[in-house]
């Protein structure tokens, strides 16, 4: 079998089919809230700006100075 076409690692889920199962789950959810709000989904969760990771680094030091504290 061949690869999947949208993560390019996974082998697709049957023959015939585009995608790898994860891939087609994926899509199945994208379709249900439609892609752009997917999309709109994963940047806010996933992709981080410079100052939210600076943020997200200065509570997980403090997260770590209280609990040696
Ligand atoms: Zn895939």
């Amino acid at each position: 079998m061949s690869v999947c076409s949208f993560c390019e690692i996974e082998e697709k889920e049957f023959w015939g089919s585009s995608f790898c199962k994860t891939c087609s789950s994926i899509k199945n959810i994208a379709k249900v809230y439609s892609f752009e709000k997917s999309l709109e989904i994963l940047r806010k969760v996933c992709l981080r700006n410079e100052t939210q990771l600076e943020n997200n680094i200065k509570r997980e030091l403090e997260n770590k100075r209280s609990s040696i504290i």
